[in-house]
């Protein structure tokens, strides 16, 4: 099979100056000005916790985690690795990277954004147990989403 030229790969994906090397992309829910919005904020990120598709990534986690039926209890389960790939193992992370984006989006953005988070933290807060010995923990606490019980029996 021939090797294809790094020009020819390079032809593929035209780099955009006004939003960088990926085109901008919308996001499933999100209208083409918010999403635009969503890549700008992206763009102009951390690296951390704000980066190019790190929006979209998040909700996915985000309702994957809340995806299993019934009504038993989800446990949120701490990441064994920090890197910004195996961070959304604990879905407490995809929240942090949401209040990210939706702390630095203008206000339109922001309110489409948060309609899409909004059931989600509703289905978050009935199907998690809020750990009772939350005031005996320092990390993150202030955050809501991390003062649930969670699974630490793995890595923990
Ligand atoms: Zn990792």
């Amino acid at each position: 099979m021939p090797r294809r030229r790094p020009r020819a790969l390079r032809g593929e994906q035209p780099a955009s100056r006004a939003w960088g090397p990926t085109p901008p992309f919308r996001i499933h829910g999100l209208s083409t000005g918010a999403s635009l919005a969503v890549h700008r904020v992206e763009y102009l990120g951390d690296g951390t916790y704000v980066y190019p598709g790190a929006t979209d990534r998040a909700l996915r986690r985000y309702r994957e985690f809340l995806h299993p039926p019934g009504r038993r209890p989800l446990y949120p389960r701490e990441s064994f690795c920090s890197c910004t790939w195996c961070s959304f193992d604990d879905v407490r992370h995809a929240r942090d990277v949401l209040e990210e984006v939706l702390e630095r989006l203008p206000e339109r953005a922001r309110a489409e954004l948060g309609r899409l988070v909004k059931p989600l933290d509703a289905v978050f807060l009935r199907r998690t147990l809020p750990d009772p010995f939350v005031h005996r923990r320092r990390w993150r606490t202030e955050l809501w989403w991390y003062r649930c019980l969670a699974d630490r029996s793995e890595w923990g």
